[in-house]
């Protein structure tokens, strides 16, 4: 058991998230300045400066553990938008690429992968309005729960969703009506969940031409049907989302072994995934995406690439290669705190493998996050074949535009572009509460969105 003193230092918080990628809760403790004297780690107490401690501490946990983090002292969810804050500052790629060196101690494969991503991301926004939002809509049920899932998600009967419908289009027509009122047209349009593609192929029109009827959909560049788990998706529904105009869905196979879907609690075999890619292709929707985790239970790197090689057969325009995270709010966590400081090296592979097998395929990295409890603490990518990127991926992660979220768990972000700051509006996650209290969620809209 390591002793860390950390003074009382108001960043003790962050250094805390830091130390938890070199040691696990059980292997250390911070403790008090009468018991500094046994300390092994103890941070001066001229470090006040955030980047400064956070390099303090990481050169001595990584003589401590002989580990190197390749995020280096990143604790933060979104490091691409960390670079690209450098990059419009007017810095190049060279310099941002040594500022993640020196200030951030990120491995040389990171940085690579950052400026890259910058690069990129900036192309493929150049014809974004600022003005214009992203609008999501969620619908959360699902068929079964994960072990891994820390979303909202119900599992209930259909006479039960109808009510939550009719909250939802109360809240999708008084934010569209809103959003029109002050000028403002809808950017981007994302249903997801849950499994939006639990309703019934008439709810899933209703719900779309709800949410038509209701924004100004004069500049939309994308709509997005998460279709989510393959046992739900039928030919009926996907004309439902093809006639309606939205030109992507995803389909979330997570792994192609029967065993791992056993275990992680999906009620779907790789037989089924393979169908409802036949069904989607047949149906002709232009752009399908395929969600994948690295480092499902008991998964070998060797089922990891037999996964990948059979979702490359199938041909979608998007791979999406998440780590597992283990949240508080996971049956995962019960069984195995410590499942996710294991995983570390597993996860590499998987990572790595899945990079060379589908940039050989033609997909490219666009977008990126981290995400806290992640196994080996990696990221989530995003691959596309050219072309196919989906802005609002993008844009969520960068934080440098208002999204309107509506339905049970939503999370509104109002962005102010004059001090580049973000104000949420959340709804009240619990489906049952949200239809008791759909007015006070529009009201809290009506005073947000001013
Ligand atoms: S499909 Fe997604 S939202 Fe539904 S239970 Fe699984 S992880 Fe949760």
């Amino acid at each position: 058991m390591y002793s860390i003193y950390l003074r009382e230092n108001k960043l003790k918080y962050e250094l805390n998230e830091l130390i938890k990628m070199f040691l696990k809760p059980s292997e250390y403790r911070l403790v008090e300045e009468k018991e500094a004297f046994e300390a092994q780690i103890i941070l001066p107490e001229e470090l006040t400066e955030k980047n400064a401690a956070k390099r303090f501490l990481f050169d001595q946990l990584s003589q401590l553990t002989g580990k190197k983090p390749d995020w280096g002292t990143l604790t933060g969810v979104r490091p691409v938008k960390l670079a690209m804050e450098y990059f419009r500052k007017g810095q190049d790629a060279a310099q941002v690429a040594d500022i993640l060196k020196k200030e951030y101690y990120l491995s040389d494969e990171k940085i690579r992968l950052l400026t890259e991503l910058c690069l990129l991301q900036r192309e493929i926004l150049k014809d974004c309005r600022p003005d214009d939002v992203g609008v999501y809509a969620g619908i959360p049920f699902c068929p079964t729960r994960c072990v891994y899932c820390s979303f909202t998600s119900n599992q209930v009967s259909y006479d039960k969703i109808g009510p939550y419908l009719k909250a939802l289009y109360k809240e999708i027509a008084f934010t569209g009506q809103h959003l029109k009122a002050l000028g403002r047209r809808a950017e981007s349009i994302y249903i997801g969940g849950g499994t939006p593609t639990t309703l019934s192929p008439g709810d899933l029109h209703a719900l779309i031409s709800n949410i038509k009827n209701a924004f100004d959909m004069s500049g939309v560049k994308e709509f997005t049907v998460e279709a989510g788990r393959p046992d739900t998706i039928t030919e009926d529904k996907l004309l439902v989302i093809r006639e309606s105009g939205a030109g992507r869905i995803s389909i979330n196979p997570q792994s192609m072994k029967q065993k791992t879907l056993d275990l992680i609690g999906r009620s779907h075999t790789p037989q089924q995934i393979k169908e409802a890619f036949r069904k989607a292709k047949a149906a002709r929707i232009p752009i399908i995406n395929a969600d994948l985790i690295a480092g499902l239970p008991e998964e070998s790197p060797a089922d990891f690439a037999d996964t990948l090689s059979q979702i490359i057969a199938l041909a979608p325009e998007n791979v999406t290669v998440h780590t597992l995270a283990v949240k508080r709010a996971s049956k995962l966590i019960e069984y195995d705190s410590d499942y996710h400081y294991r995983q570390g090296e597993t996860v590499r592979e998987m990572l790595s493998m899945a990079a060379e097998l589908l940039s050989q395929a033609g997909y490219r990295p666009y977008y990126l996050y981290r995400q806290k409890h992640m196994s080996g603490n990696f990221e989530n990518v995003g691959y596309a074949k050219p072309g196919t990127e989906s802005i609002y991926n993008i844009r969520i992660m960068e934080e440098d535009q208002t999204i309107v979220a509506m339905g049970a768990g939503g999370i509104s972000k109002v962005y102010y572009p004059q001090e580049n700051r973000l104000e949420r509006i959340p709804n009240v996650s619990n489906y049952e509460i949200y239809i008791e209290r759909i007015n006070e969620m529009i009201e809290r809209k009506k005073k947000g969105l001013e």
